[in-house]
């Protein structure tokens, strides 16, 4: 199966579809799941540090038999990481986990601390070509503001929670003004019930002869978004992404965007954040 592509702004090719590996584990399951995702055909796989299972996705990836440059490999610094000395290691360390010579699309995951540092050495490291793209993530329109202006290159995504329940319309306003993708995190809410059991989205799966997530995960694409739902469960990894057969109507595109609260599950800009995150995940905890 052929995924289509989106042409980033600065000129990288994504597959607009891909398969997530947070809280996957490496004990044999990430290495199982990535596998299970590109023998599937997928081509885009998304870790991060920060998810301690780089060794294991970048083993999948070399030892898939595909040619390297057919697949997308998206990982993201983590907090201890920022500033450009910390970040310059960070992303050397990253690379050699993996065992892979350069990744395709490097994010900030989160953005807090010294990010314009951090980003400067992510701006060197995709001129000396150990990063072909660089992005952010979880920034909102209110720290979009504080960060992106102080940056030579502009990010070509920023990876933010996106799925029916919470549409980010401000946020993708301004992204769109630079020509910046989105990339949706959660775009299955991470499996929340109430969101599979909406019934615009039963109407519109029983139309389609499709089911819910298979809705969900449409509607996203069609509003333009990147999306690389997470499941370890080799039938919910294929019928997740059996959804280019189909299209939404303009009536049922209206009726998805109808059930957008404004609010997800995690807030950014919430007082405390960068401190709980940064003490809940030390990626050099085993060094
Ligand atoms: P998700 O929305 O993809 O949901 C995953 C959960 O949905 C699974 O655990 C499973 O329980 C359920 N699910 C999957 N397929 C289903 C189906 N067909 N029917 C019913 N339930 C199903 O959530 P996610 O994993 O958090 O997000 C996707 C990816 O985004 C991650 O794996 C990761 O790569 C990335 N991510 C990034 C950030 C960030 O801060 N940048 C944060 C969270 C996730």
């Amino acid at each position: 199966m052929n995924i289509e592509t989106a042409r980033l702004n600065d000129g990288v090719d994504i597959p607009v579809y891909g398969f997530g590996t947070y809280q996957i584990p490496a004990d044999g399951s990430a290495y199982r799941a990535v596998r299970e995702a590109l023998d599937l055909g997928i081509r885009h796989i998304d870790t991060a540090v920060a998810y301690f299972n780089e060794q294991e996705v970048g083993r999948a990836v070399r030892e898939s038999g595909i040619p390297r440059e057919e697949i997308f490999v998206t990982s993201k610094l983590w907090l201890q990481d920022y500033g450009r000395e910390a970040a310059r290691k960070g992303i050397e360390t990253s690379l050699r986990k993996l065992g892979l010579d350069y990744v395709d699309l490097y994010l900030i995951h989160q953005p807090y601390g010294d990010v314009p540092g951090a980003w400067q050495a992510m701006e060197e490291a995709k001129a000396d070509g150990k990063i072909r793209s660089i992005g952010v993530s979880n920034m909102t329109p209110a720290i979009w503001s504080a960060f992106v202006p102080q940056f030579d290159t502009m990010p070509s995504v920023n990876q933010v929670e996106f799925n029916p329940y919470f549409q980010q319309r401000e946020l993708r306003a301004i992204m769109a003004k630079e020509n910046v993708r989105l990339e949706s995190w959660g775009p299955l809410a991470q499996g929340n019930k109430d969101l599979f059991s909406e019934p615009a989205i039963q109407r519109i799966a029983e139309a389609h002869g499709k089911n819910a997530a298979q809705v969900i995960l449409r509607f996203e694409c069609q509003e333009g978004a990147i999306i690389f739902p997470k499941s370890t469960n080799p039938e919910r990894i294929k019928s997740n992404m059996d959804i280019f057969d189909f299209a939404l109507t303009d009536e049922e595109m209206d009726a998805m965007r109808a059930l957008d609260k404004g609010k997800g599950s995690h807030d950014p800009d919430a007082p405390g954040v960068a401190e709980f995150l940064i003490s809940a995940f030390d990626v050099h905890a085993n060094d």
